[in-house]
């Protein structure tokens, strides 16, 4: 049995890695230059930035994940972060913990979750958490913007609640040492030694179709059948591909959801430790990390790496970018820092291709098509949600 994957991400190599265990002959036709999509290293000056991610593991060595990376036998170290997360409020620093939060927000929160279970209405997180304290609702939003690049008001409580769930399960984050682009190297050598063949600077032009079958693909102009087709680029693109009206009627209302990323080099800590920050005190950043507190060789020596992370939230991304400028202006203060980049995420490339909670899963309308990666995943934070979906789609196949 051959399969054929189309795009050369996380999704995209945990559907491979799946696959070749179950003994198809599989082979990833990948349009850029180089592998792993959003989540791979950019080397700058010798700062290990990033095409997406935040060199974060969202639930860290704990999470599925991670497990998808033990059981597929790639052989990748990930600090555990600790703390997982501080928040900046009024000016001072607090560890998240669950006593962070007053009792009485705690109370209603088991209420609203009770109220959820039982009368099943559907609210957003923002309805829910607006009669609680003023921390748990700034704390919400740069929750939702650092973790899921949107606003409360457009997340699902009974998304979130699942969400929240994993994090009591699992915990926190964790960073992979040498960063992001770590895990991709590790899965390509599993890949390969399981006989995957990647073939990069190969965008797929057309899924063949034949009724409700897939046939194959075709690559430069060149026909080429498989039993099985893998998509790790969106239901949208999934659907541009095939040429289906139904299909791509069925996903033209899909949003993704857009995010802005500065990168800073920092000599004195910032942070100061390996879990995230969640500024409660801005007006777009939701949070920053400091990648070199897990792994110094993410920076040149005596350097340290901030990413801030803020979504997007009009349609003027200058706008959106300035308010972050200003943002990273007040909480360095007087301390000495350098922007090294400023990278938007939309269209063909934002930061997840179906905004968190709105997701539809990875049936398409075709029966040996099936779509993986942040397009289609499972509740759950970023690259947790897609070895979730992953596993779930792999299974139907
Ligand atoms: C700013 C930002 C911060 C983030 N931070 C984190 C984080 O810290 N932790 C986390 O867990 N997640 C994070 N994410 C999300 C995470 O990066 C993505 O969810 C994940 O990398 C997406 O993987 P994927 O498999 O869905 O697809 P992608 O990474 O998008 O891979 C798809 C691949 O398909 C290729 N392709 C497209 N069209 C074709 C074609 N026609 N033929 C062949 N190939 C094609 C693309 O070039 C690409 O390489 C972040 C994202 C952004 C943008």
């Amino acid at each position: 049995m051959k399969a054929i994957v189309i795009g050369s991400g996380i999704g995209g190599l945990f559907s491979a890695g799946i696959l070749s265990e179950k003994g198809y002959d599989v082979v990833i036709y990948e349009k850029l230059a180089f592998p792993g999509g959003r989540f791979t290293n950019l080397e700058y000056r010798g700062f290990q930035l990033t095409t997406g991610a935040l060199h974060m593991i969202p639930h860290g060595s704990r999470g599925p994940f991670a497990g998808m990376l033990r059981k597929l036998g790639a052989d990748v170290e990930i600090v555990d972060s600790a703390p997982e997360a501080t928040a900046l409020y009024n000016g001072e620093v607090y560890e998240v913990v669950s006593d962070s939060f007053p009792i009485l927000t705690v109370m209603k929160f088991a209420w609203e979750v009770f109220k959820e279970k039982i009368f099943r209405k559907e609210k957003s997180l923002w309805d829910m958490v607006s009669g609680f304290d003023p921390f748990t609702k700034k704390f919400t939003r740069a929750f939702c913007g650092w973790s899921l690049s949107i606003l409360p008001e457009d997340m699902p409580f009974s998304r979130m609640k699942k969400i929240y769930d994993m994090v009591r399960r699992y915990r926190g984050p964790g960073i992979p040492i040498g960063g992001c682009r770590a895990v991709i190297d590790s899965l390509i050598e599993v890949l390969e030694s399981n006989g995957v063949k990647i073939f990069l600077k190969h965008p797929v032009e057309r899924i063949i179709t034949d009724g409700s079958i897939v046939r194959g693909v075709e690559v430069k102009g060149e026909r080429i059948e498989s039993d099985v087709v893998v998509s790790d680029i969106g239901h949208s693109l999934t659907a541009g591909l095939t040429q289906s009206e139904d299909y791509m009627s069925w996903v033209e209302n899909l949003i993704p959801s857009r995010g802005i990323k500065i990168s800073v080099a920092v000599k004195e800590p910032f942070v100061g430790h390996t879990g995230v920050m969640f500024t409660l005190d801005t007006e777009r950043i939701s949070g920053m990390n400091e990648v070199t507190q897990a792994d110094e060789n993410l920076a040149p020596g005596g350097y340290h790496l901030v990413m801030t992370h803020q979504p997007v939230i009009t349609s003027n991304v200058r706008y959106e970018i300035n308010l972050g400028l200003k943002d990273l202006k007040k909480l360095m203060g007087d301390r000495e820092y350098e922007i090294l980049a400023i990278q938007s995420y939309s269209g063909d490339w934002p930061v997840n291709r179906v905004s968190a909670g709105r997701d539809v899963g990875f049936r398409t309308p075709f029966e040996n098509l099936v779509v993986v990666g942040d397009g289609a995943k499972e509740d759950g934070i970023e690259v947790e949600g897609i070895a979730v979906g992953v596993v779930r789609a792999m299974e139907e196949l």
